[in-house]
């Protein structure tokens, strides 16, 4: 097993490395989940939680990926029309949960590796009724950072909400859910906030939950009426995955005393070392190589690096392997054409720089 241990090593974009003493705060006995004990852990954590979305709202916490809370959230959207925005995979997959909730439903695409535009957005909700919006803020797959504040805007100028998927932006990017009057925002643990994967974490505001009500065929597991009246009592409305909560609940506690803030910062500052060193690289490896979000539209989450035709995703990983380091491929249709280092979580700059120095000594090594 000692081959496993990772310390400091694993630079995926998802799930992300998680501390030692996390992993084994889920060894803890047992507890009821109706009972004193198990609310006062998710009253702290949720706490915490509201911290890290800058809310005063209760944050949802679901046993499951993320995906169930997108799910979730399209279910229980106002009836009518969603536009889904793609610039992504998994931008694409929150309109694949629209379609297989059997929506009225468009897509507006946006080429992999930009952001989405809030003009064109604008327009497109000018020329047809929409009742949501699905947009993804941080685009794991592509490294784009949408400005979700402007996005939600435009949907609110046209009558429609904004459902937001915030898996890699959440504890890595500002996020701020009741200063930018966001309707539903959701994440998942094993991103940015470096815990093992299995929850989901979710914010919808008054008005988003009020009008949920309305809608007959939420379904059960993942309807946000139910989790806002389980969360008014600090529980859950099923069994949770306990052993998950006491590692969140550790996490969150570090997180908190970490400050939201300086987590986003130190986000910022190891995604600007990464361009600084993905431009040095290009001076040897050509200029086909390059950051493929453009300047300014880049999440601090993860950079995804466009390969020049003489390499594969799959060698560079090998590579970069063989010198001790873990790096993800590119994702969905960009798997072998690009590469994508995960610079968030907990890992440090100090951290992050020994792992470009083992991507440098690969990326040389792979020089015909
Ligand atoms: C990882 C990820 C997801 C999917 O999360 P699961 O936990 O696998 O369901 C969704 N959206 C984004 C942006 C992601 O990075």
């Amino acid at each position: 097993m000692t081959g496993l241990l990772t310390n400091g090593t694993f630079f995926f974009p998802g799930p992300t490395e998680v501390r030692p003493e996390v992993l084994r705060a889920m060894t803890l006995p047992m507890i009821p989940h109706r009972g004193p004990q198990f609310e006062s852990v998710f009253a702290r954590l949720t706490a915490s939680l509201q911290l890290v979305f800058a809310t005063s709202r209760p944050v949802y916490v679901c046993s499951s990926s993320a995906t169930g809370l997108m799910e979730g959230a399209i279910r229980c959207a106002p009836a009518g029309r969603v536009l889904s925005l793609v610039n992504g995979a998994f931008s694409a997959r929150f309109a694949a949960a629209a379609r297989a909730c059997e929506r009225d439903m468009d897509v507006l695409e946006v080429p992999w590796g930009e952001a989405v535009d809030p003009d064109v957005v604008r327009s497109k909700l000018a020329s047809t009724q929409y009742a949501a919006v699905t947009v993804v803020h941080s685009e794991t797959s592509t490294g784009a950072l949408t400005d979700i504040r402007a996005v939600t805007a435009a949907a609110h100028e046209h009558g429609a909400v904004c459902l937001v998927d915030s898996v890699t932006g959440i504890g890595a990017a500002e996020l701020l859910f009741d200063a930018w009057g966001l309707d539903f925002v959701l994440t998942g643990s094993q991103k940015a906030l470096a815990l093992p994967p299995g929850l989901a974490f979710a914010v919808a505001s008054a008005e988003f939950v009020q009008g949920a009500r309305a809608q007959r065929d939420r379904g059960l597991y993942f309807d946000v009426v139910e989790f806002d009246a389980y969360a008014a009592k600090n529980q859950t409305p099923n069994t949770p995955a306990i052993p998950l909560f006491f590692a969140a609940d550790l996490q969150l506690a570090a997180i908190v005393a970490e400050t939201v803030q300086v987590r986003w910062a130190r986000h910022a500052a190891m995604a600007q070392r990464t361009y600084e060193w993905v431009d040095a690289l290009r001076s040897r490896h050509g200029d086909a190589l390059h950051v493929l979000a453009p300047e300014g539209r880049r999440t601090p989450s993860v950079t995804t690096i466009t390969l020049p035709t003489s390499l594969t995703a799959g060698k560079v990983l090998r590579a970069v392997s063989e010198r001790g380091y873990t790096i993800g491929s590119g994702y969905g249709k960009n798997k072998e054409t690009t590469v994508r280092i995960g610079h968030m979580g907990d890992h440090t700059m100090e951290g992050l720089e020994r792992c470009l120095a083992a991507c440098d000594a690969a990326f040389d090594a792979l020089i015909v």
